[in-house]
């Protein structure tokens, strides 16, 4: 009884309070300052160095044998999201500023193939 005595304010103090919560999908929250989510990969910038693969901790950019646009000679980068961490390390490491982690992190697919960043 003193247990119900302690919750019936505290559920009516509840019901006059905004949700925490919002009604996703057809709500959003804005994303926090900072997020790091799909990654932007710009392939005019790239010269093909393989920096970006080489210092991928999870395997997910890896240089493939696709002639790079700046230089022909060298290949070009994938970024896998499906196997992405997300932390930004590519980002840090491009030495021509080539690939941005963005704020878009709705990255819901109904095909893996669509969460390859080339
Ligand atoms: S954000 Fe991290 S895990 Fe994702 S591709 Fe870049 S380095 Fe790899
Ligand atoms: S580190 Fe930058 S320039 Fe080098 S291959 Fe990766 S994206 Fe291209």
């Amino acid at each position: 009884m003193a247990r119900a005595g302690y919750m019936i304010p505290m559920l009516l103090g509840k019901l006059t309070k905004k949700p925490v919560t919002v009604m996703y999908p057809y709500e959003k929250l804005e994303p926090f300052k900072d997020i790091r989510a799909k990654i932007k990969f710009d392939t005019n910038l790239c010269i093909g160095c393989g920096i970006c693969a080489r210092d991928c901790p999870s395997g997910a950019c890896y240089m493939v044998d696709i002639p790079n646009p700046v230089d022909k000679k060298k290949k070009t980068p994938h970024f896998d999201l499906d196997m992405c961490t997300f932390c930004g390390q590519c980002d840090e490491s491009c030495p021509k500023d080539a690939i941005k982690l963005t704020d878009e992190y709705e990255l819901a697919h109904f095909k893996r193939g669509e969460l390859i960043v080339k």
